[in-house]
């Protein structure tokens, strides 16, 4: 049956405390063995951020620019981010992701520049930041959920929301139906895509309107990509 409302989150927030974060610790991660399919998921989200820099990036130095990164994960963004100067406040609703972000950050940036780091999750945040970053989160949740979750990140932001997704083509749509049928057992929560449509609407509604987009596509990752700003 179809998970609405509430379920979600906490099944997510499980997962992600648990084997989820084991399975993407070492998706996202550049050194531990991982197989054929999580190798290609690792390369398309790779370029999902290198993208994403460079969205970021294209309009001006990120030095001293605010940015709420959503959903952190391990720090895929928000250490790159940092490292442009950037004033980055990580979040994630799993605390062992946060933690792993934190550890990474510690090793990699100088502690003037560490990303303020914090467990909570997005629907949760609060304040006002020139960008903010939600990469590959919305995956998790119905439609329905989204619009309420894409409605609260464009009310963090001042000047430009990013945000990535599953897109809802219809060719995915059918890979992603083969997939339920044969469900393979590293698959603990379920993928909801987007459609691009749908996400359009949702920003509309809160006076936000696509300015860029880009698509990311491996064999087994795709990924689409959009800027927003107001109107
Ligand atoms: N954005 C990171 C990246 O691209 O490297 C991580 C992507 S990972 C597929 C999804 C992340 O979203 C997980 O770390 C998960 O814990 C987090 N997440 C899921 N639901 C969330 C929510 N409601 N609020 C904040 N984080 C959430």
């Amino acid at each position: 049956a179809e998970e609405v409302g509430g379920g979600d989150k906490e099944v997510v927030r499980e997962y992600f405390n648990s084997t989820g974060f084991e399975r993407w610790r070492k998706i996202y991660g550049e050194t531990d063995e991982v197989n054929r399919v999580q190798k290609d998921i690792r390369i398309g989200h790779a370029k999902t951020v290198e993208n994403a820099m460079l969205m970021l990036t294209e309009e001006g130095s990120l030095a001293g620019v605010t940015v709420c990164d959503a959903g952190c994960g391990t720090g895929s963004l928000s250490i790159p981010l940092a490292k442009e100067g950037a004033i980055v406040s990580a979040s994630d609703i799993s605390a062992a992701m946060v933690a792993e972000a934190q550890m990474k950050a510690k090793q990699q940036l100088p502690s003037e520049n560490l990303p303020r780091f914090e467990v909570n999750d997005l629907e949760s945040l609060s304040g006002k930041y020139n960008t903010v970053v939600c990469l590959d989160v919305l995956i998790h949740y119905p439609q329905n959920k989204a619009d309420g979750m894409i409605a609260h990140l464009a009310s963090l932001a001042e000047k430009r929301v990013i945000l990535s997704f599953a897109p809802k083509t219809f060719y995915y749509d059918i890979l992603k139906r083969i997939g339920e049928l044969f469900p393979g057992p590293s698959k603990a929560t379920r993928a909801y895509l987007h459609a691009e449509a749908d996400v359009e609407r949702a920003l509309r509604k809160v006076g936000w309107k696509i300015s860029k987009r880009g698509l990311i596509t491996t064999q087994f990752y795709f990924s689409r990509l959009i800027e927003a700003v107001p109107m």
